[in-house]
């Protein structure tokens, strides 16, 4: 249902999305539900579960109610309850409800992120046709021809594959994207924040509310966030429970999603948390394969679309994971260049109104994660009682501040109970 200006954009086949990952996989849903023709690429010879859990905030699941499978992954996750905030000795500092609990439309889903991607290519390929995605295919680079794109590519074992062509080129290949290699030859590698992370799942018996994501600690001594990923996991009530430890350490640990951590590296900051809503020691001790990756992100950049070319997701914003917003802001970009090439063609003029509305909005959210994201209460926290247990917490921070804390960030990222949608959009969504 292209608009009638979509006809002059004289389209030169279907868009090319590079990338099977979150941004890419929902991009392909909102495109076909809006009558376009695409293909997303992805470099993996095989799109395998990787990775950890991931949460989705109530702006993001809204988008994907639009597009149908919400359902499918409410039945793969955990309904997130509410935030929990304690100091690294287990004392209660602040919560909060989150998702429908704090009165949104749509939840608040916390999910293993393979689970998250089976879902979305499931229903790429079911809705768009199993030819549609096509592995093994890494983008080199692509070129603007003017009246389309070029792209090449290789196998996974390095040998170069048939040029692809389309109409316009997306660019949804994540924190390592060729893409954005491209388009910015000089900008570097991503900038290291000072902190790695170790990450791991595990099952376990049901804590607290049974659906609250904990953030604990602090980065300096050690900061853990936590919650369950999956309900019901065997016959005795367990839940999947994900963990990120998370400390601050001279050199960053490889950027790889498969890189192994090694329980000497931080361990020992952990090792007497024992508290009596959690043993957090002893679920760590009790996880098969721990991970490690480096919180990095990267400077905003002035533009992501350079003629028919432009980013989406991570590869257009990698941001530190401090605000459960990467996913989530990859899935409102898909649904903004959606509507745009829905109005305007899959043309140049889409993708610069894209990038016109989401890299600011996205740029403060990467700002925003790095200064002030929600856990910047446990840095109040760790500062003001000179990281030493409590006697009463109004003492040390009042309620208020700590809401004025979280409400800050919920208006950046655009998670307001008044405005679940970050789109500006009208276009009827599918
Ligand atoms: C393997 C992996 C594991 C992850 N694990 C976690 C996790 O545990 N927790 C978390 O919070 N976030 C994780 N992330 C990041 C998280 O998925 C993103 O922050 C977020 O979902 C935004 O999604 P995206 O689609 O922009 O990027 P991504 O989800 O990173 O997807 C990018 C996709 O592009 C593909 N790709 C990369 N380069 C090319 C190329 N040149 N040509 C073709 N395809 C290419 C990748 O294989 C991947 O499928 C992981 C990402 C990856 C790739």
């Amino acid at each position: 249902m292209p608009s009638p200006s979509a006809a002059h954009c004289r389209p030169d086949g279907d868009v090319v999305i590079v990338g099977a990952g979150v941004g890419g996989l929902t991009l392909a849903l909102a495109l076909h539900a809006r009558g376009i023709g695409c293909r997303v690429y992805e470099q993996a010879a095989e799109i395998a579960p990787l990775g950890v859990g991931i949460n989705i905030l109530p702006h993001a699941t809204a988008e994907l109610e639009r597009l149908g499978v919400l359902p499918a992954l409410e039945a793969l996750s955990a309904t997130t309850k509410e935030a929990g905030f304690f100091n690294r000795f287990g004392q209660h500092v602040y919560s909060e409800p989150l998702g429908r609990y704090a009165g949104h439309a749509t939840p608040q889903l916390s999910i293993h992120r393979g689970d998250l991607q089976g879902v979305l290519l499931a229903e790429v390929r079911a809705r768009l046709g199993a030819g549609r995605v096509i592995a093994g295919h890494a983008c080199i680079d692509a070129e603007d021809t003017s009246t389309g794109v070029r792209l090449r590519f290789r196998d996974p074992a390095g040998a170069a594959l048939p040029e692809v062509r389309g109409s316009v080129a997306i660019g949804c290949d994540g924190i390592h994207s060729a893409l954005r290699k491209q388009l910015h030859p000089h900008e570097g590698p991503p900038r290291y924040s000072g902190v790695n992370m170790w990450r791991g799942v595990t099952p376990h018996a049901p804590f607290l509310s049974g659906a609250t994501m904990v953030r604990a600690g602090w980065l300096s001594v050690g900061k853990m966030v936590i919650y369950p990923i999956r309900d019901h996991i065997d016959g005795a009530g367990n839940q999947l429970v994900n963990w990120v430890a998370e400390l601050e350490s001279p050199e960053p640990v490889r950027r790889d999603w498969a890189t192994q951590g090694r329980l000497d590296d931080f361990f020992p900051a952990f090792a007497d948390w024992h508290f009596d809503w959690l043993d957090v020691a002893a679920l760590i001790a009790d996880t098969k394969q721990v991970l490690a990756y480096p919180m990095v992100d990267q400077e905003p950049l002035p533009r992501w679309s350079f003629g028919r070319i432009t980013l989406l997701g991570d590869a257009a914003h990698p941001m530190v994971p401090r605000g459960s917003n990467g996913a989530g802001q990859a899935i409102l970009d898909a649904r903004c260049l959606a509507d745009r090439i829905t109005e305007l063609g899959p043309c140049e003029a889409a993708l610069t109104a894209y990038d016109a509305e989401r890299n600011p909005a996205t740029a403060k959210v990467v700002l925003m994660n790095r200064s002030a994201p929600p856990d910047a209460i446990l840095r109040v926290v760790h500062e003001r009682s000179g990281d030493r247990p409590f006697v009463r917490i109004d003492d040390v921070v009042s309620h208020a501040e700590m809401a004025a804390i979280t409400s800050a960030y919920k208006q950046v990222a655009g998670v307001t109970t008044a405005t679940p949608s970050a789109s500006t959009s009208s276009t009827s969504p599918a």
